[in-house]
């Protein structure tokens, strides 16, 4: 069951649309002064290394937050201090604001690449309690759940070492199940993230029953579902279904999809199918603040121009009230 570690992906192309997407959101939901429940149902490890043994065989961060760095050209240290402007370069916009974000967020747990910009001084990249956590204010909570023992090990002793103390707690437990226990939350307000690896089918059928299960408890808290886009009808099925179950609820909802390359399957020199690798994914959103749409629909084509390997890159931005 537990063949997935999220440090051979870590970086990829799915973590930067993830991860863009969670900086906006959490940026968002905690400027508020009421106390914010996190939940992050699949937690991972919380910091991976870029320089570690899975990414290096894994490499998938090459295509992915490598690739965004490269692609864009920004001003030295001495010339941004104080700022993040962008000067011109291969890529000519400025960077979109979300993404902007995103990277200055790796700009503080990496002094080097802070400092000189240079993908090569890019050593930590942060999961999504490291993300997560990076946003609370004192009365914030962040609830973290990871099954794996290994990841579980890890994310113990990552969090531990922030000395946050009660504020953010691991456990080595289901994280849909958890989801029972806490919606809904004390202040009333929570955002709930959902991101299965999906290395099991009933991954799929799981997120659309407790996130349906989610806003019964608890119609105005933010969920927010990862998923992948891949030739499976499951997979096909499953934006379907949250979009259903919220507009069953009467709730808004939000759905940003990256598409990188084809999904076509490739054969290679001795005429053996090779898989492509995943070639898209989607962030659906049910009750996304009303500012989220809007930085997306600048971040996406951008992620399009920096991250496509082929013609098929393109993205998708599709919302509901
Ligand atoms: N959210 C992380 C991030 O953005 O950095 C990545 C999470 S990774 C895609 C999915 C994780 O969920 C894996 O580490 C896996 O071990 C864990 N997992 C799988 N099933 C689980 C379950 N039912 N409850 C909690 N964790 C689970």
């Amino acid at each position: 069951m537990f063949s997935y570690r999220h440090a051979f992906h870590a970086g990829n192309h799915a973590d930067v649309l993830k991860h863009t997407t969670l900086i906006a959101l959490m940026k968002y939901l905690t400027q508020k002064d009421t106390a914010l429940t996190v939940i992050d149902t699949h937690a991972g490890a919380g910091l991976y290394r870029l320089d570690g043994d899975y990414t290096e065989t894994g490499g998938e961060a090459k295509d992915g937050i490598f690739r965004l760095i490269s692609g864009q050209k920004e001003a030295p240290a001495e010339e941004s201090k104080g700022s993040s402007a962008t000067k011109k370069g291969a890529f000519k916009d400025p960077l979109a604001p979300a993404l902007v974000n995103y990277l200055d967020l790796l700009r503080g747990l990496n002094p080097q690449f802070a400092e000189t910009g240079e993908a090569a001084h890019l050593k930590i990249y942060p999961g999504s309690p490291f993300i997560e956590q990076q946003f609370l204010s004192g009365r914030d909570k962040l609830k973290l759940f990871e099954l794996h023992p290994t990841d579980f090990k890890s994310l113990s002793g990552n969090i531990e070492q922030l000395g946050v103390g009660r504020q953010v707690a691991v456990a080595r437990e289901d994280g849909f199940e958890a989801l029972k226990t806490f919606l809904p939350p004390p202040a009333r307000r929570a955002m709930v993230f959902c991101d299965p690896s999906y290395e099991i089918k009933s991954d799929y059928p799981r997120v659309s029953a407790y996130m349906s299960d989610a806003v019964k408890r608890f119609a105005t808290g933010t969920y927010v579902v990862w998923y992948p886009v891949i030739p499976r009808p499951e997979a096909h099925d499953l934006p379907r279904k949250l979009k259903t179950l919220a507009v069953k609820a009467g709730r808004p909802w939000l759905n940003a999809v990256l598409t990188v390359k084809s999904s076509k399957l490739l054969t290679d020199e001795q005429g053996d199918v090779v898989r492509p690798g995943l070639p898209a994914s989607g962030m659906f959103i049910i009750n996304p603040p009303h500012t989220l749409k809007a930085e997306l629909q600048l971040a996406l084509p951008q992620m399009v121009a920096l991250l496509a390997q082929d013609r098929h890159g393109s993205f998708a931005l599709d919302s509901g009230s």
